[in-house]
């Protein structure tokens, strides 16, 4: 059993601030309240202590000191899981948003990161070297939780996941050592971060392969939601005979505002987000079939590779109650494709959205045992979050969102993306790992045998 932070002694926790360059917050501070918010404020928890690492000589006193006083350990990367799986009730939160760099290696196309980083930061470094790293598609969200459950974005289908890009990482380990792994030196350890989560220690840098990507051609196309199975239907086909250049992910959403003229606003929508990256003088011609479908509006053109990546920033800042729900789909049949047409005509309010990203092109060319990202062979990983910035409307978006997941999870491949799902129970986790579970308990065994680091999608040691 767990201690808390307050059955600790004054001296203990003296004595391990004195170890430290970066600061703790108690719930005694005046900014306890601002460093305990997470993205999703449907999350409300009160961690005993919060330490704001700025080194990795912090993270491994963090580590050791939780180990050693037996505490329940948080570790915090951008802050945007859905469940709120940075944070912990009464332990101790590693924050490692202090961990922050960018490094952007121009002649070899690799870019290290630090673990605290967030995408933004990271597109905004490599962005004048006409580079790119595959991320997802909101540019606050953390790398650290991202890459270390998949990574999916508008570069998958060209490039992969973000952990197909991984090249190495640094980690601290639960007895407290500092390793490097890739793919000579620990090699177990790198194939277990690669979708495994941060059930194998704290990574305090990425290493990522970046690619030629300067501008891109893309943005929304909206259809009357009534077309939804039309569209869905088309998009499949479609897509599947498109090149790996092309990317697009289709939704059900509202149009809740600006920019969008006035006659869209509030209406909902069966959308596709494209992201075109060949070449630049093919662009129009690749889209010609995409706009004979003859979308009520459409907003495409070219834009650097950064303006895709905050596109929907500025529509969903932090702050607001999220409900997250996710499995992945083999395809997208008729019963499917009626259940989008119902749900996404029921949509609660003007920012829940339902997404279905592609794993095809480069994403599906990875073996389903290459990495712990077992779905390789599923179609689509689909999401459905129930958004607004009104606690009241909490229980209305929950609920939509569970009876949209509930009509379409017997059409479902079984499991979900891990970091699309909430707190989920462990058959959701074995689930999502399906096949490559049983070896990722092994390597948790061996380099977390206590499970210090469970307030994630947990894997729990082999027996
Ligand atoms: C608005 C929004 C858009 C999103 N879009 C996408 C998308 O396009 N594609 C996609 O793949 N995902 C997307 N996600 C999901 C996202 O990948 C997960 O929410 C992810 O967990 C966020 O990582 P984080 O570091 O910000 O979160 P945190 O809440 O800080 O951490 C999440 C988990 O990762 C662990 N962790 C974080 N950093 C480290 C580290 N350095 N070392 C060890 N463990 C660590 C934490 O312990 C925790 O278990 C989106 C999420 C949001 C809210």
């Amino acid at each position: 059993m767990e201690k808390t932070i307050k059955q600790l002694s004054p001296a203990t926790i003296e004595t391990f601030s004195s170890q430290l360059r970066g600061k703790i917050v108690m719930a005694s501070d005046a900014s306890y309240d601002l460093e305990r918010k997470v993205y999703n404020a449907m999350i409300d928890k009160h961690p005993g202590m919060i330490v704001k690492c700025v080194d990795v000589a912090d993270v491994i006193a963090s580590v050791n000191f939780g180990r050693e006083n037996s505490l329940l350990v948080a570790v915090r990367g951008g802050g945007h899981n859905g469940g709120g799986l940075g944070l912990c009730d009464d332990g101790l939160v590693i924050d490692l948003s202090g961990l922050k760099f960018v490094r952007v290696d121009v002649a070899n196309k690799t870019v290290r990161v630090g673990g605290g980083n967030v995408w933004g930061e990271v597109d905004h470094a490599t962005h004048p070297f006409g580079l790119a790293v595959p991320a997802g598609i909101i540019s606050t969200t953390g790398v650290g939780g991202l890459t270390l459950g998949g990574g999916g974005g508008h570069l998958s289908r060209k490039y992969g996941l973000t952990i197909d890009n991984l090249l190495e990482a640094d980690m601290v380990l639960a007895d407290g050592t500092f390793v490097t792994v890739n793919a000579k030196q620990n090699t177990d350890l790198f194939w277990a971060i690669r979708g495994g989560g941060g059930n194998f220690g704290i990574v305090t840098s990425f290493k990522f392969q970046a690619h030629d990507v300067k501008t891109v051609f893309g943005g929304p196309t909206l259809w009357p939601i009534e077309k939804t199975e039309e569209i869905m239907e088309w998009y499949h086909d479609f897509l599947k005979n498109s090149a790996d250049d092309l990317n697009g992910f289709i939704a059900t959403l509202i149009i809740p505002g600006a920019p969008f003229p006035e006659h869209l606003h509030n209406k909902q929508f069966c959308a596709i987000i494209w992201c075109y990256t060949g070449d630049m003088d093919k662009a129009e011609e690749a889209f010609k079939p995409i706009l004979a479908k003859d979308p009520l509006f459409q907003m495409v053109g070219e834009m650097p590779y950064p303006s895709i990546q905050t596109l929907f920033d500025g529509l969903l800042p932090p702050g607001m109650q999220w409900y997250w729900r996710a499995d992945f789909f083999n395809e997208l049949g008729p019963e499917i494709r009626e259940q989008h047409l119902n749900f996404g005509s029921k949509i609660p309010t003007p920012l829940s959205q339902m997404h279905l990203y592609p794993i095809s092109g480069a994403a599906s060319r990875v073996g389903k045992e290459e990495t712990p990202w077992a779905y390789r062979d599923a179609k689509y990983a689909g999401v459905i979050v129930g958004v607004d910035p009104e606690p009241a409307n909490a229980d209305k978006i929950t609920t939509w969102c569970k009876n949209y997941w509930e009509a379409l999870h017997p059409y479902s491949s079984g499991g979900a993306y891990s970091n699309f799902m909430m707190d989920e129970g462990q058959e959701r986790v074995q689930a999502s790992y399906k096949h490559n579970y049983d070896r990722l308990a092994r390597i948790k065994k061996q380099y977390d045998p206590d499970n210090l680091f469970k307030v994630n999608q947990n894997i729990k040691p082999a027996n």
